[in-house]
């Protein structure tokens, strides 16, 4: 049996980079080789244990990779060498949920997540892609696997936080954390073309990060009150759309208390526990406010529409990507990533080891690479 390697959930704070089965494609399936992947602050709490899925699973949900292997029926569509990105959600598009317009819940609660979740993910040399005809997305010539990293979950799962608030042309919007897919939000926020952006956090980095993705407010909310500024900045209302990105009682308190009546509460982070909505920011429930909450889009149109604003140079998403790791270095990279040491943002892993600049060896990227170093 031909195997790979591919880093393994073996139990809560245990994970280790381990040889398993090469996958093989079934009809409507295919396999690509990961050329780069990331991980997700959603890995984080599967890593802690804070979100259950089985020992001996593959993580992450994240692939940019070339087409390894194509199952029956995809030929006349694919073909094998071709750079794709797969989105961390892989809809089937033809179940009850699908067809109802739900692509992310499909055939059930979270069902469209399946990479890293339900079957093995991306933390590997080479992934399945389940459904290829829905999912297999080919990258547009000329983009690296650094600049369409962030599209399979982080730039779509952030951008939908302002699609699914409805963010209209001159709204104000406040995003509560920064972190990459609040900042996302931020942007989505921007590209949707609200007037007032305003964003919270407490890291200045990221506060400045969110001055460059379109807020034209910033505020460190261990300097000051964000909601007693929110409401200061909108004539005392709050704003017409807040968007929750960390997945904490506190945030999504925040938020409800910033948004005015009739607002709308976007919510994208993932909780843990009980969420409690306090009384009077919830106006008895009478406020004819909106709580609306996202799971990241998936599909290869979705992929292909977000590509499509990276190669039109209208999104640029490279400078979220700030450190690089072999995928055996996982140990390494997920310390640093959740502990946010070294004003990390998302770190680029390489299943191929290939070295970065700033350790002074040599630098492959793997989308210059893609054709060369074939099996
Ligand atoms: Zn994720
Ligand atoms: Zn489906």
């Amino acid at each position: 049996m031909d195997m790979m390697k591919a880093v393994v959930f073996r139990g809560a704070n245990d994970i280790g980079v381990e040889e398993v089965p090469r996958p093989k494609p079934g009809p409507g399936e295919a396999v690509i080789r990961i050329t780069t992947t990331t991980i997700c602050g959603t890995d984080v709490h599967i890593v802690k244990g804070e979100y259950a899925v089985r020992p001996g699973l593959v993580l992450g949900h994240e692939p940019v990779g070339v087409i390894d292997q194509l199952g029956a029926g995809l030929e006349d569509e694919y073909t094998v060498g071709q750079r794709v990105v797969v989105g961390a959600i892989t809809p089937c598009g033809q179940c009850f949920y699908c067809l109802n317009g739900v692509h992310s819940q499909c055939r059930g609660p979270l069902g469209g997540w399946r990479f890293g979740n339900t079957i093995n993910g991306a933390w590997a040399e080479y992934l399945l892609v389940p459904d290829a005809r829905a999912n297999l997305a080919p990258i547009p010539p000329g983009l690296t696997d650094e600049e369409v990293l962030l599209v399979p979950d982080i730039f779509s799962t952030g951008l939908s936080g302002a699609e699914s608030g409805n963010v209209r042309v001159g709204d104000s919007v406040a995003v509560f954390a920064q972190g990459p897919i609040g900042l996302c939000a931020t942007l989505g926020a921007r590209l949707r073309g609200a007037a007032l952006i305003v964003a919270v956090d407490a890291v200045p980095q990221r506060l400045e990060m969110a001055r460059r993705f379109g807020a034209n407010v910033a505020i460190n909310y261990r300097d000051q009150d964000p909601v007693a500024e929110i409401k200061r900045l909108t004539e005392g209302r709050g704003v017409d759309v807040a968007i929750e990105a960390l997945g904490k009682q506190e945030t999504f308190e925040s938020c409800l208390r910033a948004i005015r009546p009739g607002g709308t509460l976007s919510s994208l982070g993932v909780y843990s526990g009980k969420l409690v909505a306090p009384y009077e920011s919830f106006y008895a429930g009478l406020g004819d406010q909106k709580i609306v909450t996202t799971l990241c889009p998936g599909g290869k149109e979705r992929m292909r529409r977000l590509m499509s604003m990276i190669a039109a140079r209208r999104v640029d998403l490279s400078p979220l990507v700030t450190h690089r790791f072999a995928l055996d270095d996982i140990a390494e990279a997920y310390e640093m990533f959740s502990n946010q040491r070294e004003g990390v943002m998302k770190v680029a892993l390489h299943p191929k080891r290939v070295i970065t600049e700033e350790r002074g060896e040599v630098l492959l990227h793997a989308a210059t690479t893609a054709d060369e170093d074939c099996c």
